[in-house]
């Protein structure tokens, strides 16, 4: 990136927060007391797929985490960690994992996947070997692959501590885990 992109992001900064203080004064002073997001959203980390523009979000709406492919492994304590704040700490509701179409992340699991010499050792990788994909396009098999690592993401999530002891918990808020694909092409959630 170039200075003048760098310029450019700081200046829209300062448009943005002006334009904001005009219509909601408060905001920003309100903003500082504290946040009660409803949702977490673990998504990609596409530039493409912006959780709080394309779901016309404000700050304070979602909690986040984003990685390349949509991550959310039961090892991988960055990921565990915002999981356990969310439940634990902000008290979210709702978590999404969100999966994207032309996703970078799927297609090098893909081609990795195709590759015989691949390691089978990454699960991802594995489940999409296991996968007949002979009768698809290259980008229905891209499809199938981001759809397989949804419902893999999503399986991980419910298996995690901070959930199962949510929902073993009567006395701990209701958690519900989604699992959400986003048509980049479309600017559609499905
Ligand atoms: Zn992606």
């Amino acid at each position: 990136m170039s200075h003048e992109s760098i310029q450019t992001l700081l200046n829209a900064n300062e448009e943005w927060a002006q334009s904001v203080i005009k219509n909601t004064p408060n905001f920003f002073s309100q903003s500082a007391t504290g946040q009660s997001p409803k949702v977490l959203w673990i998504g990609c980390s596409d530039s493409r797929v912006p959780e709080s523009v394309i779901t016309s979000s404000k700050p304070g709406d979602i909690f986040v985490h984003r990685n390349i492919a949509n991550q959310f492994h039961l090892n991988d304590d960055s990921a565990l960690s915002v999981l356990i704040y969310a439940v634990k700490v902000v008290g979210v509701e709702h978590v999404v994992l969100v999966g994207h179409t032309y996703c970078g992340g799927a297609a090098a699991c893909l081609q990795a996947a195709k590759d015989a010499a691949a390691d089978t050792g990454a699960p991802l990788i594995a489940r999409v070997q296991s996968l007949d994909l002979s009768a698809c396009s290259e980008n229905e098999a891209l499809n199938k692959v981001v759809e397989t690592n949804i419902i893999m993401q999503v399986d991980n999530i419910c298996k995690s501590e901070p959930i199962t002891t949510a929902w073993a918990d009567p006395n701990v808020k209701k958690v519900t885990v989604h699992g959400w694909m986003y048509d980049l092409s479309r600017g559609r959630i499905d």
